[in-house]
């Protein structure tokens, strides 16, 4: 007999979530996540992956992948310190780490479960770990995994950081501290202040972590953020992931030879779950030798992003603080938020709602994703399309 108190649990929360408009209903996509999309039937212009490159589509990361499919098959066989280690793993460590402009990398099977490996792989309960408000939930749920006490900071507040990391460090109480931050914040699409950062960690000599998901491909002539500040040889872990401009899967953390020789041998994800599929880490073999080999896509990327930001801007709309191609246009009230995004559907635009709990309540925003795929056309009628809802919906 199916559990009562479990169904009595689900629906009161499904029907909680329901009422307040903040249930996330998921479209399958009938095409490739491409700067056009069809759902139901419908073609639509895509403002909402991650695909910034539009390498998830491009003919010569395909072509890799099946080569590689067809010389070691479709899966690895095994963890990565069993058998799992194929030579092409360690061939794509070492394009990271040459792309990166660090000594040595390590890949994971997701963005996701690197935070999951690398915090508690160095940190624990005799240990702090000071962490931007605005953090991502893997790096949220990689600290509570080391056990180490979170100390929350204001979301990029350096005066904040800085009385925390003195209270902490004056404490006595901890071991080691971390300093911990997305680079690219995802939701707002601004850059964290890594110079102030990193000079705070030499002042109280902290360990310095950022997750660079959003910024990889996208600053620094793609290198990231940490490379885009010049401060390759100050940060101890930069995370990236494979998934979002690389266009696969995977994640990787980048850094001194002593780190990256530390988490082979102790962090979880690497020693206990199944390496990296051969197909996948081929592509991503061939997306780092694009990205070294030119910038093109970069450069394309950046011009798409600052011509939606300035049409949606001249359009009347918030579009926040962004630094980055990730283009919010605040609304605030989740349902209007929803409404609205519902109503860009309906004129031929995927833009998703974005609302709490992802954003903080009363800031609900349509987030815009241009990429170096979509073509001038695409993002002139995507903007007559929020002119035209925007009126409509009073939100401009
Ligand atoms: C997207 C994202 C991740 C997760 O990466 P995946 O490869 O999709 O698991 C981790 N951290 C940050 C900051 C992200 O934006």
């Amino acid at each position: 007999m199916a559990s009562k108190i479990l169904s009595e649990f689900l629906n009161e929360h499904l029907t909680e979530l329901k009422n307040k408009g903040l249930y996330n209903v998921i479209d399958p996509l009938e095409s490739s996540n491409g700067p056009m999309i069809k759902i139901a039937g419908k073609e639509l212009i895509n403002l909402s992956s991650n695909n910034y490159l539009g390498l998830a589509t491009d003919p010569r990361l395909k072509e890799a992948a099946m080569q590689a499919t067809r010389t070691y098959g479709v899966g690895a066989g095994a963890v990565r310190t069993i058998n799992g280690t194929l030579h092409i793993h360690v061939m794509l460590e070492d394009k990271i780490a040459e792309f990166k402009h660090t000594e040595a990398a390590i890949a994971y099977q997701s963005g996701f479960n690197c935070n999951m490996a690398a915090i508690s792989a160095v940190m624990d309960e005799q240990d702090a770990i000071l962490s931007d408000e605005w953090n991502h939930a893997s790096i949220i749920d990689g600290c509570r995994l080391s056990k180490a006490k979170i100390i929350r900071y204001k979301h990029s507040d350096m005066d904040d950081l800085r009385t925390q990391a003195k209270q902490a460090k004056d404490s006595g109480f901890y071991k080691k501290i971390m300093v911990i931050t997305d680079g690219v914040f995802s939701m707002d699409g601004d850059i964290a202040k890594l110079p102030e950062i990193a000079k705070i960690a030499e002042e109280f000599d902290l360990i310095t972590y950022v997750d660079d998901a959003h910024g990889s491909g996208v600053l620094g002539k793609g290198a990231g953020t940490v490379k885009h500040f010049g401060l390759s040889d100050d940060i101890d872990f930069q995370i990236g992931t494979l998934s979002k401009a690389i266009g696969v899967v995977g994640g990787y953390v980048a850094g001194k030879k002593d780190v990256i020789d530390w988490l082979k041998v102790r962090s979880r994800p690497f020693l206990f779950s199944t390496a990296l599929p051969p197909g996948d880490v081929a592509a991503c073999i061939k997306a780092f030798e694009i990205m070294i080999s030119s910038t093109e896509l970069h450069d394309r990327l950046w011009r798409n992003g600052d011509y939606l930001k300035k049409g949606l801007k001249d359009l009347g709309y918030n579009i926040g603080q962004s630094q980055t191609p990730i283009t919010p246009c605040i609304i605030g009230d989740e349902m209007q938020t929803q409404e609205f995004s519902k109503r860009l559907y309906q004129e031929g635009v995927y833009a998703k709602a974005i609302v709490f709990p992802t954003v903080p309540k009363g800031t609900g925003r349509v987030r815009n994703m241009p990429t170096a795929a979509h073509s001038r056309e695409m993002l002139d009628q995507a903007l007559a399309v929020y002119e035209k809802a925007g009126r409509e919906l009073s939100v401009i």
